[in-house]
């Protein structure tokens, strides 16, 4: 029989543990520091026939007002190591529940390449597989090695290879066919050691995203180092995006629609607009990928949709002026408003371009 987990609490309510500060109570609730004490907590909830979930630094998730009506784990599973990998490679390893970005602090401190462009991402070292966090031209698909996790369906802790994660862009199987089925204890990532790379063999080199590039233009080194992309994207992001630390926000709401090229042809022939950079751009709203498909930017078609800076005096939810894919909650009084503040913006995005925006960070708890 299991033990009831030692901080077991009751009725706690869960809008302090989501970055966009709202949301109903978990019925349960247990922070977890330890392999023992997560297997204990959910061998418990199993016992007491109870859903779980894991959040960890809640800037991904939405919460409903229903809440949580099961066990909610919190992730405070710690520890940074490294190891040799082979010539020039490092393999780092980091609990998930270790901030993210102190992640790439301490990657980076070491020399070493490879998560640079993932400075300040919000959350947790857990969360970032389960979305395949990317930016600037990365995404960690590209330099997990494996990750460790309880399989909830046979208690067992195994090892995930990338393969076995389903990583695509910005979601893997964790977060869809797999969802539900492990707690990510630990990730391992295989990084370059920067002094040792050759400049061709780097995964961080030029043609840097336009951001970069107008940042190292403004601020020349002689050798971009992973310190110097570090901090190319730390001044980048706290230009364009709010810190979550003051604003309630869980940073980019919506994801960037991917069209096949018929569709994309025919939404250009319908707006002519879209071949252009638009006021304030050097760059057209939308990307080809490797597989023929198009990437169009959300933000864009948000803005092009005039709500750019938008402040929704009915929900209290507003549209951050810097950047337009950015929700924030201003004073709203519940989940409701934010979820009816996604349809306005939906809607609107949908009457003017033909597409429907899906909302990126997970929603927990029934709407
Ligand atoms: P941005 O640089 O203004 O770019 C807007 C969109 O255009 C992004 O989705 C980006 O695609 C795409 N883009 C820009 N330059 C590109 C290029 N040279 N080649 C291909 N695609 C290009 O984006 P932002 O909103 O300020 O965000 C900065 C970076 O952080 C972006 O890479 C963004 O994706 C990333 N980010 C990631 C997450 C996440 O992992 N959940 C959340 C927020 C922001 P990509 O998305 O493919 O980069």
């Amino acid at each position: 029989m299991a033990l009831q987990p030692d901080n077991l609490r009751e009725h706690v309510s869960l809008a302090r543990y989501s970055t966009m500060r709202l949301g109903g109570e978990a019925r349960y609730f247990a922070e977890v520091r330890y392999e023992e004490e997560l297997k204990n907590a959910v061998a418990w909830a199993k016992e007491q026939k109870l859903p779980m979930i894991m959040l960890g630094g809640g800037s991904n998730t939405v919460i409903t007002d229903a809440g949580f009506a099961g066990l909610v784990i919190i992730n405070r599973i710690t520890g940074l190591r490294k190891g040799p990998a082979g010539v020039g490679e490092v393999l780092v390893t980091a609990g998930s529940g270790e901030i993210w970005d102190d992640l790439v602090a301490y990657t980076v401190e070491q020399g070493l390449s490879g998560l640079e462009t993932l400075s300040l991402v919000p959350g947790t070292v857990g969360a970032a597989p389960m979305q395949n966090i990317g930016a600037y031209g990365m995404e960690i698909d590209q330099v997990l090695e494996h990750l460790e996790a309880l399989d909830l369906q046979t208690d067992q802790v195994v090892s995930l290879t990338p393969v076995e994660c389903g990583f695509s862009y910005r979601s893997s199987w964790l977060q869809t066919k797999l969802k539900g089925r492990y707690f990510i204890m630990s990730v391992t990532f295989r990084l370059q050691d920067f002094a040792k790379t050759l400049e061709m063999e780097r995964k961080i080199k030029p043609p840097y995203y336009t951001d970069i590039a107008d940042y190292l233009a403004e601020h020349p080194v002689a050798a971009p180092t992973p310190q110097v992309i570090r901090d190319a994207v730390i001044a980048i992001r706290k230009r364009k995006l709010p810190d979550v630390a003051t604003v309630a926000t869980s940073g980019s709401f919506f994801g960037n629609p991917i069209l096949d090229a018929a569709a994309f042809e025919k939404l250009v022939a319908e707006h002519p607009a879209l071949n252009e950079p638009g006021a304030g751009y050097t760059q057209k709203p939308y990307w080809p990928m490797p597989d023929g498909r198009i990437k169009v930017s959300a933000g864009r078609l948000i803005e092009m949709s005039g709500m750019r800076g938008w402040k929704d005096a009915e929900t209290g939810m507003a549209i951050s002026d810097k950047q337009a894919l950015v929700v924030i909650n201003e004073h709203a009084e519940s989940a409701a408003d934010l979820f009816r503040f996604r349809q306005k913006i939906v809607d609107r995005v949908y009457e003017q371009w033909g597409i429907i925006l899906e909302q990126e960070p997970e929603t927990i708890g029934a709407e």
